[in-house]
Order: structure tokens, then C-alpha cells, then sequence
């Protein structure tokens, strides 16, 4: 049992995803009502939102093997078109439902124009032979790679032999193609705001190092979950790739990953006066502001060991059962108590609150 969450033994730790991992940074306790307990947290509406909108219907039109812009557009807006018949999302009048499809409709065209053919192109390449659409295009794509448990941690995830577990770390992206030399792997997100640094910097060197490393220091005033999580998952994704490349045989010396954000309202302009909209795509490649040039040139592979180091022990306490939140319980208490689902069940944010207004 935890101290100050729910009852019952820890129970052995077999994968996790990366989002669960970032759940964890944010906070423990909220991690352990989330997946180790399994809780609905208040506010979860677990609906499709519109990312997913748009990444159906661009998964789908690459599925159909199509690469023109053309093609690809009409096969999107087809499959998109299909989903809105379906969707119940409430808004406050017809005209605001009418622009949020205009905005879907926009960013397709913005996708397809600016990014969409090349990447089709460079599914294409890794398709034949052995490998269909369906190995390298989702939604829901995962890689994972997997962490060993030291030997130091003797208490990390016992199995039912005793013995500490391997875990296996998931990540999905929603598809991987072929660009030059590289193999990369494409996920599709609502915006970039969460990398914060990480979107400004093309470098791991200086700022972007020191600033993960801070996020670990309990004396530090750092505290960037969503960007620490961000390189976490880059170390996962890499790794999964190079799994996926090897697996299929697709080539591609190096890995890489990039997010694409379909939700990006700041890039979006609106003529309400013709009712159209036009909007732009930036898109992050965060392979440069991950890899490390020390280990680069040690391996001439995309890795860092800093990141690597830090998932492994991260990936340990959560098979060791570690979910006390109050080693940073300040930066919790500010940033990810108030708008916390589980706030009303938590001891820990309780017992805070009490303690605030005696
Ligand atoms: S209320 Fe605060 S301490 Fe409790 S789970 Fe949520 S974020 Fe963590």
C-alpha cells in the first residue's frame, strides 16, 4: 500500500505508456488513481475529440496508397466528412459547428499542402515486399522499447518469482516514413504549447540540458513536466522506431520523430465575412533537441543518456509502488492540484487544504 492512496498490494508492472509516464511526472498519486487504480478521473469527457477527427481521416487516405494532393485531400475530407455526420460534440449554435468543420476542413488543406504529399511519397517507400500500409500507418501506431530493472533496485517490479521485470514502455505515433536517409516517425497532436523550450531550441546542449536536469533537483525552482515528458518520449519512440526498422527491414540510417499539431488556433486565420478560413502547420522534429552529440558520436545513433538514465529510474519507481507526491509537493500543490480530477478523493491534496485553512 501507498501512503495516502488506496488500499492493496502493488501488484507487478508489465507495460506502461508514455502518457502514463508523463501522468507521473505531473504527479504520482495521480498516476496511481489513474493506472494503477484505474479511476475515472471528474472532467474526463472520453470522447473523440477533433485531433482524432483529423487523424482519421488522414490516416485513412494514406491507407488508400494515393500520394497526389488531389487524392489525398478528397480521400481526407471523404473520411472526415463520414466522422462529423457522427459527432456529438456540443456547441453553442449551428454557425459555431459550421466554423469548427470550416477550421477541420482548413487544416486538412494546410496539411496535405505543406506536408501531406511529401509524407505520402515517403510511405510509399517503405511500403512492398513484406511491409503493407498497415505496418507503418495507424491511428495508434505503437513502439516501445524496453527497460531492465538494475541491479541496484532490488525492490523494483517483483514478479511472482520475486525477481525485478523488465517493463515495456509503449508509444503510439500514427505513422513512419522515409525522408532522405532517415526513417521517421509522425504523431500527430493538438498543439506544441507543451514543449515550451524544447520548441524554440535545436540543440539538447546548454539551456535544453540544463533545464531537464534542474526538473530532477528537488533544491531547483524548475518544474516543465510537459517538456521533461516530451524527451522521454522522444528516448521511447527512437528506440521503438529502430525496433520497427530492424523488425521490417525499411532502411533508414537514422531515426527520427516529429509532432504535428492540428489544433493550433494561434496559426489560424478567420474572414468572417466570407467564411473561410486559412491556417498553417508548425511542426516540430524533436530528434535535434534530444540527441546528445557526445553519445551521437560514441554510437551515430540518436540517443542521450542523460534521458535514457533518468526514464530507466523513473520507470523503476512506478514498478517499486512509489507514488508519494510530497518530495516536490509544492510544485504539485501549484501546478497540478488545481485542475485535478481526482482532488476530491486525494488524502494528499486534502490534508493540504486543511492544513491551508487551520
Ligand atoms: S489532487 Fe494533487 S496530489 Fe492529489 S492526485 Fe491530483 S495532482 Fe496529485
Amino acid at each position: 500500500m501507498s501512503e495516502g492512496g488506496l488500499d492493496g498490494p502493488p501488484q507487478p508492472v508489465e507495460r506502461l505508456s508514455v502518457d502514463g509516464v508523463e501522468t507521473y511526472l505531473r504527479c504520482p498519486r495521480r498516476y496511481e488513481f489513474a493506472h494503477v487504480h484505474d479511476l475515472e478521473s471528474a472532467g474526463e469527457n472520453g470522447g473523440a475529440d477533433r485531433v482524432d477527427l483529423l487523424r482519421r481521416a488522414i490516416c485513412g487516405a494514406f491507407q488508400t496508397g494515393k500520394t497526389t494532393d488531389d487524392a489525398l485531400l478528397e480521400a481526407s475530407r471523404t473520411t472526415l466528412s463520414e466522422q462529423w455526420a457522427d459527432h456529438d460534440e456540443r456547441f453553442h449554435s449551428r454557425t459555431q459547428r459550421r466554423h469548427e468543420r470550416t477550421v477541420l476542413e482548413a487544416t486538412l488543406r494546410a496539411y496535405v499542402e505543406e506536408v501531406g504529399v511529401d509524407h505520402a511519397g515517403g510511405l510509399e517507400r517503405c511500403v512492398g515486399g513484406n511491409v503493407t500500409m498497415a505496418d507503418v500507418v495507424g491511428p495508434g501506431l505503437t513502439l516501445s522499447r524496453t527497460v531492465s530493472p538494475t541491479a541496484a533496485e532490488e525492490s523494483a517490479n517483483p514478479g511472482s518469482d520475486g525477481d525485478p521485470h523488465p517493463i515495456e514502455i509503449e508509444a503510439e505515433v500514427d505513422y513512419v516514413f522515409r525522408d532522405g536517409s532517415s526513417l521517421v516517425a509522425a504523431r500527430f497532436v493538438p498543439t506544441l504549447a507543451p514543449l515550451g523550450l524544447l520548441r524554440y531550441r535545436s540543440r539538447w546542449e546548454g539551456d535544453v540540458a540544463g533545464q531537464f536536469v534542474d526538473h530532477f533537483d528537488r533544491e531547483s525552482d524548475v518544474y516543465d513536466p510537459a517538456a521533461v515528458a516530451a524527451l522521454l518520449e522522444t528516448a521511447v519512440v527512437l528506440d521503438g522506431l529502430r525496433r520497427l526498422r530492424d523488425r521490417l527491414d525499411l532502411g533508414g540510417k537514422t531515426c527520427r520523430y516529429v509532432q504535428i499539431p492540428l489544433a493550433d488556433r494561434s496559426r489560424t486565420s478567420v474572414n468572417w465575412v466570407r467564411e473561410s478560413v486559412e491556417t498553417s502547420l508548425e511542426i516540430a522534429d524533436l530528434t535535434d533537441v534530444y540527441v546528445d552529440q557526445h553519445t551521437y558520436g560514441l554510437t551515430h545513433e540518436h540517443r542521450n543518456e542523460t534521458v535514457d538514465g533518468r526514464l530507466a529510474a523513473i520507470v523503476e519507481r512506478i514498478g517499486a509502488g512509489e507514488f508519494d507526491p510530497t518530495d516536490r509537493w509544492d510544485h504539485v500543490r501549484r501546478t497540478a492540484c488545481p485542475d485535478c480530477g481526482y482532488a476530491v478523493c486525494c488524502q494528499d491534496h486534502i490534508a493540504s487544504e486543511v492544513q491551508f485553512d487551520g
